[in-house]
């Protein structure tokens, strides 16, 4: 059994009552940890990751509004794969959730919104939508998130990557997009998608100077990556008169601050009867 169809396995078994439903990290030591992008709705806050049965250190965990992916080369896209290549993720999840707000606020709402807080229309892009990637249907937004994901450049052929659906309520997950299929399907003809991604990277070629095929990065550290030529320009200029000091790292603390924590919220409590002695 692969990964994700023991955390299917073991997320339904719970549901279903099962109590010693659960993941032996030990035996997935090659397929640990995951990286997850959720939403930023603060319900999923209790949810994750106990619902997958993933120890907190091997759950690596992006959020932005809606769990969207705006590109194959977006800042979100940036960071799985540095997830992946200098955190060590071994498989990605988008993993959207039912009664999302994001989903739900249709464009002239959001406008609406934006205007009571001071944004007037003009102010924004031309396409609202488009521009923060809004959705109608959750699913369509997770499958729609993992190819883009799956067909990025910057991601490569070796990560799974899977859509997911999480019920807000009772924390049951959907597995909408197997990424091991897609894996084992695309195999031989990885060049040919990542080819066909290049022309989806043409179209954002204005926006970020990235060109597939020639990928010349500035020498910068990570961290500090600059997207456009001008930014680039002027930060080396700028470096040229000024050399900046580098501040030096803080020191780690051995032991967190350890911050008193409410009893943790349960979505649904099956059944309650008093244990107390
Ligand atoms: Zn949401």
């Amino acid at each position: 059994m692969r990964l994700f169809e023991a955390i299917i396995d073991a997320n339904h078994r719970a549901l279903a009552g099962d109590q010693h439903a659960g993941l032996h990290p030990a035996e997935f030591e090659d397929e640990l940890p995951i990286i997850a992008l959720t939403c930023i709705d603060p319900r999923l806050n209790p949810l994750m990751p106990a619902v997958l049965g993933v120890p907190q250190d091997q759950f690596i965990w992006l959020r932005n509004a809606g769990n969207i992916i705006t590109g194959p080369l977006s800042s979100t896209m940036r960071s799985l794969a540095l997830a992946c290549a200098i955190k060590g993720g071994k498989e990605i999840a988008i993993i959207g959730h039912t009664d999302c707000q994001v989903g739900k606020t249709t464009t002239a709402q959001l406008i609406d919104r934006l205007r009571e807080l001071g944004i007037e229309r003009h102010l924004l892009p031309d396409n609202v939508n488009e521009y923060f990637g809004t959705f109608a249907s959750e699913r369509q937004n997770v499958i729609k998130a993992a190819d883009l994901v799956r067909h990025s450049p910057v991601i490569g052929p070796k990560i799974p990557v899977h859509g997911l659906m999480v019920d807000i309520h009772t924390g049951k997950l959907e597995w909408l997009v197997n990424g091991y299929q897609a894996l084992d399907t695309m195999g031989s003809r990885w060049n040919e998608v990542v080819r066909s991604a290049g022309q989806t990277v043409d179209a954002f070629k204005s926006l970020t100077d990235f060109k597939i095929g020639e990928m010349k990065f500035p020498e910068t550290k990570i961290g500090e990556t600059v997207t456009k030529t001008e930014d680039w320009l002027s930060k080396t200029l700028h470096e040229m008169e000024i050399k900046q000091p580098q501040p030096a790292a803080e020191p780690t603390p051995a032991v967190p601050p350890k911050i008193p924590l409410p009893p943790p919220f349960r979505p649904r409590i099956h059944v309650l009867r008093d244990k107390r002695r």
